[in-house]
């Protein structure tokens, strides 16, 4: 199946890439000139500094981050720096909160402190961090403590270093640029869609438009790369990247429920999975504004809400998959890497264990990897929609032709004549020739219905010319057609035709018992442009011709000239028979 083997070689691609980035991003994690916090605290927010000088106050374990509390504390030794130079500023992931307070502890008791409100923080271009400096820190300090209050997410806690030099923080050169080349990744299914959407006017382009530029912008704000460009707010840096994986999740569920074949997905899974998109986008999109009036509980809430997409794609692909679905395997397919690198988010996110922020990487390139591999979905997707419309445009000619044209003889029918009558008067034809096979009852009753069929076909050929542009026949039913003639010698002409007939039977019929005749009833038209007439009156009054035809012993033909006028007198009429 081939949108699983592109994966696996995308993904193989992806992972090895970024174990080389990594590997290089954990020997610089370990190395001393970042220095990570060794115990951690949470308290309630009239907890002083004074009471966080007793160890006993700190958890100095690897696991128990708390964000749900009114103030996060976290506390940096400085054994990490001895013999190094002294480190000047905190940096940490953007993230909200109120306010930071910072304090060089020294030896001895005395405390420098410095407070920042959120808005003091400075992004800077290493990645999705912001920084702030230290309070003077000196060879007599022993630790450096921090008070966060109102902290809204744990990698604000996991991730916080203090560096000597902001070189040494954030994303490296090599990291950045793998950001660049997910990023140029996400440009071209962009294009793909407006080309898409122009030709083919669906909704899911629209929605899998609305999930790439979602995507785009989790990768710029999450990995940092916005911060090359513009010197954005903590507060909006913080907010942009959950509120564009939410939209992106969001998105990616409207995409799904309008995107699979009719019939991929039952109308309940179709529905949950389009209200759950619109969930997405509305609840975990709330929680990613972090407002502080929901800071004891919106980290856990965005992950908690988020959680049942992952849960109903799952649930929708499989069961597309299972009622034969080819759409849906390639979703499956560009979905995988993406449901496991979010899984490995949701987990960090929620605190079971802290991995480096390059975990992050693994994440932006499967959101590479899905969109391109959904944008091929997509073009196999308007292939298979531009078969069935060229398959129903097919079908419709078909109808179409089988509505218009008579089974046995190929010719036009009853219907159509009527359908296209005052069109082809406009044009010029204005002779009606009404033709009626004679005694064609004895032919069925002699020989069998088939050579009666044989004789039909026969006739039809006769009357329908060769190419004649000027002549239209047409089988009315049974054994009566219709020729409309235009030009010059119409009724010379049609004279012809019904002549032709009994020669052609004979021939394509060889072996009939009796020669099978036609009588003819022909109005001809003067002025044909200005008639009001119908296809019924003309009809009538060739019929009438007809039986006097057949009265006066068949095989001939009976005409009348009409001239008609655009104001009435009633037509004036000449009548005529002619003997064969
Ligand atoms: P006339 O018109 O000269 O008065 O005599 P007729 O025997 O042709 O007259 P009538 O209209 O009574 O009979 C027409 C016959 O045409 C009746 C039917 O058996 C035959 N017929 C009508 N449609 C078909 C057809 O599709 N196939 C065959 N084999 N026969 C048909
Ligand atoms: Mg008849
Ligand atoms: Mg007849």
């Amino acid at each position: 199946m081939a949108p699983v083997r592109l994966t696996f070689w995308l993904w193989m691609t992806a992972v090895l890439l970024a174990l080389g980035l990594a590997v290089p991003a954990a020997a610089k994690d370990s190395a001393p000139a970042r220095f990570h916090p060794l115990c951690h605290a949470a308290s309630d927010a009239d907890r002083e500094v004074s009471a966080m000088l007793d160890r006993a106050s700190w958890n100095c374990t690897a696991g128990g981050w708390k964000a749900s509390k009114p103030s996060a504390w976290l506390r940096f030794e400085a054994e990490a720096w001895a013999g190094q130079p002294v480190p000047r500023f905190f940096v940490t992931r953007t993230s909200r909160h109120e306010r930071i307070t910072l304090y060089a502890l020294d030896a001895g008791g005395t405390l420098r402190s410095r407070s920042f409100a959120e808005s003091d923080g400075r992004a800077f271009d290493g990645g999705p961090v912001f920084r702030l400096p230290l309070p003077p820190v000196t060879s007599a300090t022993e630790a450096v403590l921090v008070r966060i209050d109102r902290p809204h997410s744990i990698p604000l806690l996991t991730e916080a270093v203090l560096v000597h030099d902001l070189g040494d923080a954030g994303r490296s050169v090599k990291e950045m640029m793998l950001l660049a080349l997910v990023l140029g990744m996400l440009v071209l299914p962009l294009l793909f869609d407006v080309t898409f959407f122009l030709v083919l006017r669906e909704r899911f382009v629209l929605f899998h438009a609305g999930m790439v530029v979602a995507m785009m912008g989790y990768v710029m704000f999450a990995g940092g790369a916005i911060s090359v460009a513009v010197g954005l707010p903590v507060a909006v840096l913080a907010v942009m990247a959950p509120l564009c994986w939410a939209a992106g999740c969001g998105a990616a569920l409207l995409f799904l429920s309008t995107f699979l074949e009719r019939g991929a997905l039952s109308r309940a899974m179709r529905r949950i999975t389009f209200w759950t998109g619109c969930w997405t986008i509305a609840v975990p999109g709330f929680f990613a504004l972090q407002l502080h009036r929901t800071q004891a509980f919106d980290d856990t809430a965005y992950f908690v809400t988020i959680t049942p997409a992952a849960v109903v794609v799952s649930v929708a692909i499989i069961h597309a998959i299972l009622r034969g679905s080819r759409s849906a395997k390639f979703v499956g397919a560009a979905w995988f890497p993406l449901i496991l690198a979010s899984l490995e988010r949701l987990v960090r996110g929620l605190g079971v264990y802290a991995g480096p922020s390059s975990l992050d990487l693994m994440m932006f390139f499967a959101t590479g990897i899905e969109v391109v591999v959904i944008s091929l979905a997509i073009a196999d997707r308007f292939l298979a929609i531009r078969n069935e419309r060229d398959a129903a445009l097919t079908e419709a000619r078909m109808l179409e032709q089988i509505s218009t044209r008579d089974s046995l003889t190929g010719l036009m029918n009853r219907r159509a004549i009527e359908a296209r009558f005052d069109e082809l008067l406009a044009q010029g034809f204005d002779t009606f020739a009404l033709v009626d096979l004679d005694r064609f009852k004895a032919i069925n009753d002699l020989h069998g219905h088939q050579v009666g069929d044989a004789a039909l076909i026969a006739c039809a050929k006769a009357i329908r010319g060769s190419g004649d542009r000027d002549a239209i026949a047409v089988r009315l039913g049974g054994e009566e057609f219709v020729v409309l003639l235009r030009g010059e010698d119409t009724l010379e002409r049609a004279e012809a035709l019904r002549q032709a007939i009994p020669i052609r039977i004979a021939q394509d019929v060889p072996g009939l018992e009796l020669p099978v005749t036609a009588s003819m009833g022909v109005i001809v038209l003067a002025r044909a442009e200005r008639s009001t007439m119908q296809f019924a009156e003309f009809y009538a009054r060739a019929d009438a011709l007809m039986y006097e035809a057949k009265a006066s012993g068949r095989n001939r033909l009976a005409y009348e000239r009409l001239t008609v006028f655009s104001e009435p007198p009633a037509p004036r009429r000449r009548r005529e028979s002619r003997a064969a």
